[in-house]
């Protein structure tokens, strides 16, 4: 939902960027205040003001919520964990922090420095607001309505349901209290998609109340991104424990079939990946791992040509493709699949190929372990 994104620039080596879905946002906003809210404070404003003024009160606002997330990733950074990017969307902003906090305590003050930011900036401009009783009305609606939005902005924020910020408070105490991490991911985590549940009911009550079917809608929809994005997380956290310490030699498949770089790709088609029900197959000379032919790169080739085009003009070639050795990190490959959405990672050693790690190997990996009862000490 995400990948998709307009970068707009980079503050502290952090790229910003919008998501499509932001538009959406940025226009219901802009509509809101200039249709509804402006003309409510003072109906004799005339339509350019009130549309200049929304813009510019979504502006503003789009800032507020920058700043939220500039906070969280500054005292990430601060902390040691490097962040990628910051993106907003629908739903408000989000850091691409790319790793856990080390220590709860870590935890603890990233997830606060969003919401105290907010409610730092809806301070300011609640004193704007106060200050500029005598000023214009426009000058006073808008200050009082950025006031408001920052502080709802914080106290959403703070609901305790993992994802949110107000989880990551809740994950750290518990964390802290009782020194294991999985277990409070699972129990904030539990709390978010209780919390999503709870909107997605209000929502669809309130669906079905005249006057307030769009706003049910839109609450319903809220709850149901924080119902998927707490069992997202939940799976991440899990993934992370199951897969400590364990190497890529552990989980990859040591043999997988292998073509050489003169099969056509009809062959490769018939005879290899929907016979064997695979997604893509290494291609191998005289033992030197040459690349991969994915089902990706036949499609780029138009059908009529399949039976005389040869695996090696139309594989990705090794060069191209990310690789892992055997002795890498689980984590740090699967960090690399999450990234770039690859199904398979070749795994190779001295130009050789060891064998292939692909994303059902670490599955199958975790429902065995699971099957078998063996579950590592949390860390
Ligand atoms: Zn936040």
């Amino acid at each position: 939902m995400l990948r998709g994104g307009i970068p707009i620039g980079k503050i502290f080596g952090i790229a910003i960027r919008l998501n499509y879905s932001w538009f959406i946002v940025f226009g219901l906003v802009t509509w809101a205040l200039s249709v509804g809210y402006f003309p409510s404070i003072d109906p004799t404003l005339g339509v350019p003001t009130r549309v200049v003024a929304g813009l510019l009160t979504s502006v503003l606002f789009f800032g507020s919520v920058l700043a939220h997330e500039l906070m969280h990733s500054v005292f990430a950074q601060r902390f040691g964990i490097p962040v990628q990017s910051i993106t907003l969307f629908i739903f408000g902003g989000v850091s691409q922090i790319t790793k856990e906090p080390q220590k709860p305590k870590d935890e603890l003050r990233i997830a606060l420095a969003g919401p105290l930011t907010s409610l730092v900036v809806g301070g300011v401009f609640w004193a704007v607001w106060f200050l500029a009783q005598d000023a214009s009305s426009l000058v006073v609606a808008i200050a009082y309505w950025l006031g408001w939005i920052n502080v709802s902005l914080a106290v959403f924020n703070l609901i305790p349901g993992f994802p949110l910020d107000g989880g990551r408070v809740l994950r750290s105490i518990l964390w802290w209290r009782k020194g294991n991490l999985l277990q409070a991911t699972k129990t904030a985590s539990n709390i978010g998609r209780g919390v999503g549940y709870l909107f997605i009911f209000a929502g669809l009550v309130q669906i079905f109340i005249p006057g307030l079917t769009f706003q049910g809608l839109w609450l319903a929809f809220i709850g149901w991104f924080l119902d998927s994005a707490a069992s997202a997380s939940r799976r991440e956290v899990m993934m992370q424990a199951a897969f400590e310490g364990v190497r890529v030699h552990d989980v990859m498949a040591r043999h997988p079939v292998t073509v050489g770089p003169d099969v056509t790709i009809q062959e490769v088609v018939d005879d290899y990946l929907l016979l064997r029900n695979i997604r893509a197959v290494p291609v191998v000379e005289g033992g030197r791992f040459l690349g991969l032919m994915t089902v990706s790169d036949i499609r780029r080739v138009p059908r009529d040509r399949w039976s005389e085009t040869p695996v090696r003009a139309a594989m990705t070639p090794a060069p191209a493709l990310v690789t892992a050795y055997p002795d890498d990190s689980i984590l740090s490959v699967l960090q690399q699949m999450t990234e770039r959405d690859l199904n398979q990672v070749p795994v190779v050693a001295d130009g050789r190929l060891q064998g292939l790690l692909t994303r059902s190997n670490l599955m199958r990996f975790l429902h065995l372990r699971d099957e078998l009862g063996i579950r590592k000490a949390a860390a």
